[in-house]
């Protein structure tokens, strides 16, 4: 991080955006986004170094979205900071922060949505209805918005990424998708800015979804290739430290699709569980 960073400037409106963006391309300038939700943590940060080390400026959106949250979700009690996260922004070298209200970004109710049928309620989508077409919709709108050369995910939202991607992919959008790894705790658990909704108790238990993931892959390293076994060695270490399961799958890295009952090459386990009353995901290549 900068000492004697410049500040963000945070703005507010999209077309005030737009039209920065805009002139900022017109003199040959590259742009870099990290869209978020804001409630910055080290996995952020390093998405925005990532954009600040290969693009003129960069700008990190915050926006909490509610089009991507169920009605029993989190959306209201969803952790907010502008002014401490707009500093962490500026410390990272990003130039500007957009941070829009909700009735800026839907000055009038959604009726136009990104979709990917084939994969939008898989995995994560199954319990999360409408979630995967409002974080394309929303990302969709932002590209249009702050017209990036490159816009910066990070691989911990797996099912996300490879989401985005294929949008990218699908509507030609000339944006290139940058996917960075994640940015752990020290015993393991994926950063999460809803990490903070857990007990001192359950975030150390929590420790055990990633220790479950890199149970699976030794396992799979050792020649083991039973899905079913793989699957096993998740939940196990995960229950036997009081978390529940919402589902273990394990898919091919590329498309995404789950793989059989036989695990060979490029595969991925996906994984989604409650510690106490909080939902955390994770993943780890096999
Ligand atoms: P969020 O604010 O949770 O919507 O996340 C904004 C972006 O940061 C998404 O692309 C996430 O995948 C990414 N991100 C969240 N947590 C981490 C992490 N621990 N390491 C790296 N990237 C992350």
């Amino acid at each position: 991080m900068r000492k004697h960073a410049e500040k963000s400037k945070i703005i507010r409106s999209s077309p005030a955006l737009q039209k920065i963006s805009k002139k900022m391309l017109a003199q040959g300038k590259s742009i870099g986004l990290v869209p978020t939700m804001g409630a910055l943590h080290k996995g952020h940060v390093s998405l925005i170094e990532k954009s600040v080390k290969s693009n003129d400026v960069t700008i990190v959106s915050i926006f909490v979205n509610p089009v991507q949250f169920g009605a029993n979700e989190d959306f209201a009690k969803y952790p907010r900071r502008l002014l401490a996260d707009a500093k962490l922004c500026g410390e990272a070298g990003a130039s500007i922060v957009f941070a829009p209200e909700p009735k800026d970004m839907y000055p009038l109710p959604l009726q136009t949505f990104v979709h990917n049928p084939a994969l939008e309620n898989l995995y994560c989508g199954a319990y999360r209805p409408g979630h995967f077409a409002g974080v394309l919709s929303v990302v969709a709108k932002l590209f249009n918005i702050a017209m990036p050369c490159k816009a910066y995910f990070g691989e911990k939202d797996f099912q996300q990424l490879h989401l985005i991607r294929r949008m990218a992919c699908d509507l030609n959008f000339s944006v290139k998708i940058i996917g960075a790894r994640t940015i752990r705790e020290k015993n393991g658990l994926a950063m999460s800015s809803r990490n903070e909704y857990l007990s001192t108790e359950e975030r150390a238990a929590a420790g055990s979804i990633y220790a479950g993931l890199l149970a699976a892959k030794k396992l799979h390293g050792q020649g083991e290739v039973s899905a079913a076994k793989l699957k096993s060695a998740v939940k196990e270490r995960i229950e036997r430290a009081s978390g529940k399961i919402q589902y273990v799958e394990i898919v091919n890295k590329n498309d995404l699709m789950p793989v059989g009952t036989k695990v060979l090459r490029n595969a991925v386990v996906l994984v989604a569980c409650y510690f106490g009353k909080t939902r955390l995901i994770d993943h780890v290549e096999l």
